[in-house]
């Protein structure tokens, strides 16, 4: 299986590839200098994540479930205790209290089998679980959910705190697990605080370090304008389409495996194997669109000073059954989101332009236009300074005037340009808009 998601990786690791490492990697400012974009000052600490595949053996596997469960127990127990009809959630003292007593019990006396530091920290998350639901319920923070039940099958986890792991020998050391092996991947920036171990569903452990890490800010390159579309995940200002892997394959695959799982007996070892094939081969399609996400993003951060992105009505088109599937493969959200983040981290600027913008309907040259298109156009021949445009570059160079636009005069310098320079022709419907105005479909 890792060997599928490695090929893939391979395939969209190109310069971009080179830029994640660098940026991604932890040394910081000496990578970075030999690219265009440059460190002028490093900013505060911020805490980062910085995640690793582990290779338990098979005795550190056990132990590493008997951890799980414990820490699942754990939680499950004082979540259990704060539900017990008209019980309030005592508060993290009062549960921690009620830990220590419930591991003298013979029923729990197997909670001290693990190590102990992993068990509080889990009902120290519920804690912060709890509290983020009252803040929620009070308006003092974003809305979250009930705690739920930590469930025996997917996705498993045990936190670390300081006093029960350290690196040494370029091994992982967890407290009654032992010395684990880490494929090193990146270089640590600092020492770690927590450690997390994962178990997914198709059957990886990863560990994941919070560490802190100062903040880098680049300087220099050129504002860039997005219009992500479907032929090609993003058409650029600066005139290149860029693909995204085609995961159709994968995708049949899944199905295939997905049927077959389907037809297979409830609780029969065979079931089991076909289920672990559907997780390993969603596990890969994931990775593969992640990996994909992640260069691009990291790429346009480093090569760009601010980043225009239309502001996409993701959740209505994926509504459109005809959209929803490639909409949703394509993972727009995802790259958004990315993208904000990596610009708060590097000190660049996003710029989200309105949705309602006519960027497709507009001349990126001279303002000429020329109303709505069919989806089927892909080229436009301007009527009114007589270049030949790509839809969705066209839109992008679009989308990067109103961007900039947005910064340098407020709202509406850019729209005002649209509309005196486009008087000529009143707005044109999509219908007649080919044959009058000499755009083509290819
Ligand atoms: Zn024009």
């Amino acid at each position: 299986m890792r060997g599928v998601t490695r090929t893939k990786t391979t395939e969209t690791t190109t310069d971009a590839g080179l830029a994640k490492q660098s940026l991604d990697r932890g040394d910081t400012a000496q990578s970075l200098r030999r690219h265009p974009g440059t460190i002028l000052c490093c900013r505060p600490m911020a805490s980062l994540r910085y995640s690793y595949r582990l290779y338990p053996t098979t005795e550190q596997r056990r132990a590493l479930a008997q951890t799980f469960g414990c820490v699942r127990v754990a939680w499950n127990d004082a979540l259990a205790r704060s539900q017990v009809s008209g019980a309030k959630y005592p508060g993290f003292a009062a549960t921690s209290r009620l830990l220590t007593e419930s591991k003298k019990s013979p029923e729990r006396a197997w909670l001290n089998d693990v190590s102990s530091v992993s068990v509080q920290q889990s009902i120290r998350n519920l804690d912060v679980a709890f509290r983020r639901f009252f803040n929620g319920l009070n308006g003092k923070g974003p809305k979250a959910g009930f705690p739920t039940w930590k469930r025996k099958d997917g996705k498993q986890s045990a936190e670390f705190t300081r006093n029960g792991f350290k690196i040494q020998r370029g091994k992982l050391c967890l407290a009654k697990v032992g010395e684990v092996d880490v494929r090193w991947s990146r270089t640590l920036p600092s020492v770690p605080k927590t450690a997390t171990i994962t178990l997914d569903a198709a059957g990886r452990y990863h560990v994941s370090f919070t560490v802190e890490k100062a903040d880098v800010v680049l300087e220099g390159g050129a504002p860039v304008g997005i219009d992500l579309g479907i032929k090609a995940f993003a058409a650029m200002s600066t005139g290149e389409l860029v693909q995204a892997p085609d995961l159709k394959r994968l995708e049949r695959r899944i199905g295939k495996a997905q049927r077959r799982l389907s037809r297979c007996q409830k609780g029969s070892a065979r079931r089991g194997r076909a289920k672990l094939r559907v997780a390993k081969l969603n596990a890969a399609l994931a990775d593969t669109r992640r990996d994909f996400l992640e260069n691009f993003s990291t790429r346009l951060v480093r090569e760009h000073s601010l980043i225009a992105l239309e502001d996409l009505n993701v959740a209505g088109m994926a509504k459109n059954h005809c959209l929803a599937r490639a909409v949703n493969r394509q993972g727009w959200r995802m790259f958004r989101t990315m993208v904000e983040s990596k610009c708060e981290r590097y000190g660049r600027e996003v710029r989200i332009v309105g949705r309602w913008e006519p960027t497709s309907q507009v001349c990126s040259g001279c303002g000429h236009r020329w109303g709505k298109l069919g989806l089927g156009v892909r080229e436009v021949a301007c009527e009114g300074c007589g270049e030949v445009h790509d839809r969705d570059i066209n839109a992008a160079k679009n989308v990067v005037a109103a961007g900039l636009a947005e910064t340098e005069n407020g709202r509406g310098e850019w729209i005002s340009r649209v509309v005196s320079m486009g008087t000529g022709v009143p707005f044109v419907e999509a219908s007649t808009a080919g044959a009058s105005l000499g755009i083509f479909a290819l």
